[in-house]
């Protein structure tokens, strides 16, 4: 066959590769149900190199060797999709949303420009409002960041320009305060330190043993910061905390800052899907009466990462905080700049994110979310009641959304060896590619942290994972010396 090079795009080796490539992807889609296979199976660098060839060569390699490439990538990475697969807050994509990452790909823009990305921007317009406006936000702007810790520093940043609007050109000229409470995620420790605050100015705010955080110290810091004759000027909320996965009460807070004229910014990047739920929507309860919060739809959701959502409660408020000396001349034009998504965003290129997202949600309507979040609600009952239930295991607490906190306690075992044994089952399961669930500290003690975030997981995932713990740990007692 004599190829037309003008009209044929794609050569026939791209075309081996992209149809081997597709054919990969739906055999991995098939399989991602199946329980025996293994979650992980390389478990240090060293296993990596034994079975992969990493390095490039001066003459490249054919399209048959890409191939067995992907295989080996897709063979030995972790495989998120899988059933026992209860780590981090995410799991296995929707096929619509794979569809929107490819696409997203083949495409290839930038959001920085209506003119460059016109579909994506007015899908992300559409997205955004939407969000926004579940969060009660009447008036709402946002755009699609990276992630959540990009949204905390937008957050900052935003509050910074609303108590000082001058510290962008004359930085600092006052000593400013934000406060967290002492259960916050680690990004906002690095969104102060980015904006040159000083993260010895973000202050922790105790919380209760649910996790939320005290009125009391909130007020009680915010007052001695002011007799120190320093400006607060931020209170960073948590909407679905890290390890408790705690709501913060937001009315109250909201008061307290009203009152003080401070910016509150809530980290919803995992709470805040609980909005799309009638029956969970009231844990962030208050949000309307927020300034500004990020959501993550790459976790609950189950979006590919990155897709990430920055909402503020009120317009014009992200193109004053990314705003520029005109030297974008070259980029920014004044033609639909009131489209132009790259002025309120602290990247250039950014990706199209919003495509996968707004495909999904298409596909399966505002209830289709709802559902999901009513079933992964329902298996976190399903499972703090199994683990109530066995007299060896401890539920530390009572779960508020889909985190769950869990102790091995055996038969009168001393907190030491309780502590020893919960560290050590979850290493075993990991090493033996059964279970992954992050291991934290609850009060300086170990503990395993399921959590219910991915969409292959079910009743029978947690009926397997309590029959592992119970075995493993009561192995491990029967081995430990005799008291
Ligand atoms: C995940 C998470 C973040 C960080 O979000 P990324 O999207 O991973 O950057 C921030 N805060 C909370 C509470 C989170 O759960």
């Amino acid at each position: 066959m004599v190829r037309d090079e003008y009209n044929d795009g794609l050569s026939a080796e791209d075309r081996v590769l992209l149809e081997g490539t597709f054919t990969r992807i739906l055999d991995y889609l098939v399989s991602k149900n199946d329980r025996e296979v293994p979650l992980a199976t390389i478990h240090s660098a060293k296993d990596l190199y034994d079975v992969m060839d990493l390095s490039v060569s001066d003459s490249g390699v054919d399209v048959e060797t890409l191939l067995a490439d992907i295989d080996a990538y897709l063979q030995h990475s972790v495989k998120t999709s899988h059933p026992h697969f209860m780590n981090p807050f995410w799991g296995g994509p929707p096929a619509s949303s794979l569809a929107g990452e490819f696409i997203s790909a083949l495409t290839n823009t930038s959001m920085y420009t209506f003119e460059i990305a016109p579909v994506a921007t007015m899908i992300e317009q559409e997205m955004v409002n939407l969000m926004a406006k579940f969060a009660g936000y009447q008036n709402g702007e946002g755009t699609f960041t990276s992630g959540g810790s990009n949204g905390n520093l937008m957050g900052l940043l935003c509050a910074r320009d609303h108590k000082f609007p001058n510290a962008k050109f004359s930085g600092f000229t006052k000593t400013p305060v934000a406060f967290v409470s002492s259960e916050s995620h680690y990004s906002v420790e690095i969104a102060a330190n980015t904006l040159g605050m000083g993260t010895d100015n973000l202050i922790a705010v105790e919380s209760d043993h649910q996790g939320k955080m005290s009125i009391n110290s909130l007020k009680r810091k915010i007052a001695e910061q002011k007799d120190a004759g320093k400006i607060p000027f931020c209170v960073i909320a948590t909407s679905g905390t890290t390890v408790k996965g705690a709501f913060d009460p937001l009315p109250e807070i909201a008061e307290i800052c009203a009152e003080e004229n401070i910016w509150l910014h809530v980290d919803a990047a995992w709470g805040g899907a609980a909005l799309l739920s009638p029956e969970t929507r009231n844990l962030m309860q208050g949000i309307e009466h927020s300034n500004s919060f990020c959501w993550d739809p790459h976790k609950m959701m189950g979006m590919p990462i990155s897709c990430s959502t920055f909402l503020v409660n009120q317009q014009n408020v992200l193109r004053e905080v990314c705003s520029h000396s005109n030297s974008a001349h070259y980029l920014l034009h004044k033609k639909n700049a009131e489209l132009d998504m790259g002025r309120m965003s602290l990247q250039c290129a950014r990706r199209v994110d919003a495509l996968k997202l707004w495909l999904t949600w298409r596909s399966i309507g505002n209830q289709g979310w709802s559902e999901k979040i009513e079933n992964y609600m329902n298996l976190t009952k399903y499972l703090s009641n199994r683990v109530k239930d066995e007299p060896t295991l401890e539920l530390v607490l009572e779960p508020e959304f889909t985190n769950v906190c869990v102790r091995y306690v055996g038969h009168n075992l001393s907190p030491k060896f309780q502590d020893m044994i919960t560290d050590q089952i979850r290493t075993e399961m990991f090493e033996q590619g059964k279970f992954m669930v992050t291991k934290a500290l609850i009060d300086h003690r170990p503990i395993l942290r399921p959590v219910i975030a991915n969409p292959t997981v079910d009743q029978k995932s947690l009926d397997k994972f309590i029959a592992e713990i119970t075995v493993i740990g009561a192995r491990m007692a029967a081995e430990l010396p005799p008291k």
